[in-house]
């Protein structure tokens, strides 16, 4: 399912351009166009789901191949055994900007913890 005007189901379709690393029936995988990191992959499901608030239990294949992707493309990319991390960002807080559930691959670099906010932003909210 394609939904019009979703940046990430044109990256799916092949109707927007992007390096894509990975992709079969379920998950594409593609380079962040603004990367944070050495390594920064964003992985999708092929089907348009805005965000993890709309996953229902049904959905526990997709997010089963969405992990197991990640993995996968981390060792082939040479952070298996150095280390990554893999998050998705839900709601204004956590600054999603794009409402197609995707998971950021985060490597080649010691990452901070926990994530601070931004240095210019030093509210408690
Ligand atoms: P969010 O902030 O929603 O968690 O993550 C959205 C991500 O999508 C950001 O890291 C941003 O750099 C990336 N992004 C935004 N527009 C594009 C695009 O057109 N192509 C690609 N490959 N990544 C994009
Ligand atoms: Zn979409």
């Amino acid at each position: 399912m394609t939904v019009e005007n979703c940046l990430f189901c044109g990256i799916a379709a092949g109707k927007i351009p992007g390096t894509i690393i990975h992709q079969d029936q379920d998950v594409i995988a593609f380079a962040d166009i603004n990367p944070q990191a050495p390594q920064h992959i964003l992985l999708i499901p092929r089907r348009h789901i805005a965000s993890m608030v709309d996953l229902t239990a049904e959905d526990g294949p997709i997010l089963a191949a969405l992990f197991t992707t990640a993995a996968k493309l981390a060792h082939d990319l040479g952070i298996g055994e150095t280390g990554y991390r893999f998050v998705t960002n839900v709601g204004p807080d956590s600054g999603q900007s794009v409402f197609h559930l995707h998971f950021h691959l985060l490597g080649g670099r010691k990452m901070g913890w926990p994530p601070f906010p931004p240095s210019s932003h030093h509210g408690t909210r």
